[in-house]
């Protein structure tokens, strides 16, 4: 029933007005007890019965507006504070303090009253939980969408996910052919073990995830602390339902399932950003190696070249290089036909990358001619490198029809600063020139410029 548009108003004017019913019945009700009609009948009498039931009535009003109202208006303040709060797109650590103080009320009844306030703090921390996972989720893909390179997408990414869901430690592991590899691990006490690990390979078979409680594999080891993890997390990361990689978190403390919405879209973006890493990375491959040896091609090693020619000219550090070509490649095609001649050269670049230092890279130049580039190395350490180079490949055969087929090179080799060339392309030049001085000399020697 509304009388008014104002429900304290309309309570009022009902109690009131039940109030002067009430003072108006009240003398009757005294008559009834037998109270005599003089005492009764009295307008003094009777007026104050009404004032008294009007009283009555203004006392309920005030008490019911001091209980229920004062009750409804934190509410209704409080709805207030977080819509604004809501609004003004607040962090997620201030979300979290608004859980517990400003935007909760407190529960002290167990009837309708509480209920409201329990009802209002649970969808206050529904919200908040739902703001903090949308919050996550945007900032982790606006990081995934930053980068393309494997190493640095996982490192960032596992710092993130281990900081939401409050993990102590972690590990993003990525399958190529077959195989797994780590692509970022944190505090994690010899994450190779983890490659080995029965429920990893199960998770990424079964392409379901798994916790295991008290993992007795994973020991989290971080600066701090050093602990067996109460609970381990294992999920797989699906592209098009096919697994790209892992991803392991351990904590303390159970994971809270208050994430759990979070946690998926973090495994979704990441499974597409992985598979888009590993197909950038094969690009990268493709466009810088030579399909046959592995080794650069011609087109990214100049390149590379370039670069480590400016380095070497800009900080005054010694650079080698070593031009070397098989002798007699033609008559290994020839002979034993072109498939053993690849076989070949598969062997030759396999070898070479044996001879030389990390750092040191080789271009397969043109079909049988391969450049060394040794940055750092002076001219001893150049001749050294071609010396063993020679020995390196003579030794070593490619097996054809029980027989060992061995060949040999000749190469040239020069260095800067001894060579004071002004670019890598005369430097280039003059060590074919020394390859060809090895050629004229009877091959299988190594000759400088
Ligand atoms: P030299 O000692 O003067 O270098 O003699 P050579 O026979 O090695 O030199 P030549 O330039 O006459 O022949 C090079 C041969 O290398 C010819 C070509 O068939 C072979 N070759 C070049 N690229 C490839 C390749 O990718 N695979 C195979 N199997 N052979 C190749
Ligand atoms: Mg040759
Ligand atoms: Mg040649």
């Amino acid at each position: 029933m509304r009388i008014t548009k104002r429900v304290f108003t309309d309570l009022a004017i009902l109690m009131m007005s039940f109030g002067i019913v009430t003072g108006i019945l009240f003398p009757f009700f005294v008559l009834a007890t037998g109270v005599p009609k003089t005492y009764i009948l009295t307008p003094l009498f009777i007026i104050s019965c009404i004032i008294a039931g009007l009283l009555v009535g203004g006392v309920n009003i005030s008490l019911a507006r001091y209980i229920v109202g004062k009750r409804l208006k934190l509410l209704a303040e409080r709805m207030i504070f977080v819509d604004s709060k809501l609004s003004s797109g607040l962090s997620s650590s201030e979300l979290s303090a608004c859980t517990h103080d400003e935007c909760m009320i407190p529960v002290d009844s167990d009837d309708e009253i509480g209920d409201s306030a329990r009802a209002f703090n649970a969808l206050v921390q529904t919200l908040s939980i739902s703001m903090i996972n949308e919050r996550a989720i945007k900032d982790f893909n606006e990081m995934l969408s930053s980068q393309l390179e494997m190493d640095q997408l996982a490192v960032k990414a596992l710092s993130q996910i281990v900081s939401f869901m409050n993990a102590g430690a972690g590990a993003i592991i990525f399958e190529q052919g077959g195989e797994l590899e780590i692509a970022a691990s944190m505090n994690i006490k010899d994450p190779h073990k983890l490659l080995k690990n029965d429920s990893v390979w199960n998770a990424l078979n079964q392409r379901t995830g798994l916790k295991i409680t008290m993992s007795r594999d994973i020991t989290v080891e971080s600066p701090l602390v050093s602990f067996l993890p109460v609970e381990t997390r294992i999920d797989p990361l699906l592209y098009k339902g096919l697994p790209v990689g892992i991803i392991v978190l351990s904590a303390a403390m159970p994971f809270s399932t208050d994430y759990d919405y979070g946690y998926e879209m973090f495994l979704r973006g990441l499974a597409l950003a992985l598979r888009n890493a590993i197909t950038y990375d094969q690009l990268q491959k493709l466009a810088a190696n030579d399909p046959l040896t592995g080794l650069y091609n011609r087109r990214f090693g100049t390149l590379r070249l370039t670069e480590e020619f400016s380095r070497a000219a800009r900080s005054n550090l010694p650079l080698g290089i070593i031009m070397f070509d098989i002798d007699h490649f033609k008559a290994v095609n020839d002979t034993y036909g072109h498939t053993v001649g690849d076989k070949m050269l598969v062997s030759i670049a396999r070898v070479s990358r044996i001879a030389v230092r990390d750092g040191d890279f080789i271009i397969r130049y043109g079909g049988e001619e391969f450049l060394v580039i040794l940055p750092g190395a002076s001219r001893e350490d150049t001749r050294f490198v071609a010396e063993r180079l020679c020995h390196m490949i003579e030794d070593c055969s490619v097996k054809h029809n029980q027989q060992d087929l061995r060949v040999t090179i000749s190469a040239g080799y020069t260095s800067f600063p001894e060579n004071n060339a002004a670019d890598e392309a005369t430097l280039v030049k003059n060590a074919d020139e020394a390859l060809y001085a090895a050629k004229d000399a009877g091959r299988n020697r190594v000759k400088s410029f």
